[in-house]
């Protein structure tokens, strides 16, 4: 085993710069400041930070001395959330998140409702690992209001002669802000998941595998990932993973995508 200290990566301290609702389940949190130095960018249309909450009570400065507090008070830990950058702007040294609004359960969801101007956020990564394909004949995009962020920027990613399909089920209609698709691929919108497979089950399918980013709720993706067996697209052609699991909070679900009970394959 080795006695090198755990690295803990590095924390983006940021300022929120502005609070915008973009529609009634949606807010854009632009935040940023000297503290974006620290945030690791990268290229793909699927970037995501983890952003850590730390209880008020604990009167913690961050960045957070995380190995410290896993091994003297693990109580105090932040809690983790996985958030898409939408947008990442080091000219200007800030970022843009849209968060879900999704009742008063939770951290992330109810942190964004109240968020103000000159609040802190404090951000790590940045991840990510999908951007559309260039050799990808055509392209499948499929997800929910959470994977909004990532298939908006993977869109904007498609050259102008891409072709392929993007379903997304998002049941407000004033929810449904999506970049211009280019001409050769349609764009479906649907109220509710059970329409999403349906959906996705009828869809004429192209020669050759597609690129694929498909991200959602758990149980929802784990019926998309059938769906794509049947038509054998390999593993490589593959972008899939929940998002979000009805009824679990993140943590609880993420630990369970280690056992049996939250794997979607
Ligand atoms: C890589 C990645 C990128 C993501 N990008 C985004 C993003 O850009 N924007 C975004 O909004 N979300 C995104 N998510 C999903 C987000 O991390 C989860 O929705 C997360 O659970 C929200 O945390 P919370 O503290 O608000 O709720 P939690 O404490 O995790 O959950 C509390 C309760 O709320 C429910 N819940 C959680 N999320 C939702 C939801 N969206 N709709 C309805 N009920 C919900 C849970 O089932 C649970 O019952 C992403 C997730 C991943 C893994």
């Amino acid at each position: 085993m080795s006695d090198q200290p755990r690295r803990t990566p590095s924390q983006a301290v940021l300022t929120v710069q502005e609070v915008e609702r973009l529609s009634p389940d949606l807010i854009r949190i632009t935040a940023g400041g000297d503290g974006y130095a620290e945030f690791a960018d990268n290229d793909s249309t699927d970037k995501y930070v983890k952003i850590l909450f730390a209880d008020p009570r604990h009167g913690l400065t961050p960045p957070y001395d995380l190995a410290r507090l896993r091994e003297e008070s693990p109580e105090k830990l932040p809690t983790r959330r996985t958030y898409t950058v939408r947008r990442s702007d080091p000219a200007n040294r800030r970022l843009v998140i849209d968060f879900v609004v999704h009742g008063d359960e939770g951290v992330a969801g109810p942190w964004a409702l109240q968020a103000q101007p000159g609040d802190t956020i404090v951000v790590s990564g940045a991840g990510g690992g999908y951007a559309p394909s260039p050799s990808a004949p055509w392209h499948l995009l499929v997800g929910d209001h959470t994977a909004l962020p990532a298939i908006s920027s993977a869109v904007e990613a498609l050259p102008a002669d891409a072709v392929g399909h993007v379903i997304l089920s998002i049941a407000n209609p004033d929810d449904r802000l999506l970049p211009a698709v280019p001409a050769g691929v349609t764009l479906r919108w649907t109220e509710t998941d059970a329409e999403l497979l349906e959906a996705l089950s009828t869809l004429p399918w192209a020669e050759g595998h597609p690129g694929v980013f498909a991200h959602g709720e758990r149980g929802t993706i784990k019926q998309v990932r059938a769906l794509l067996k049947q038509h054998e697209v390999p593993r490589e052609s593959l972008s899939i993973s929940a998002y979000w699991a009805l009824g679990r909070a993140e943590d609880q679900f993420q630990a369970e995508k280690r056992e049996p009970i939250g794997q979607i394959e």
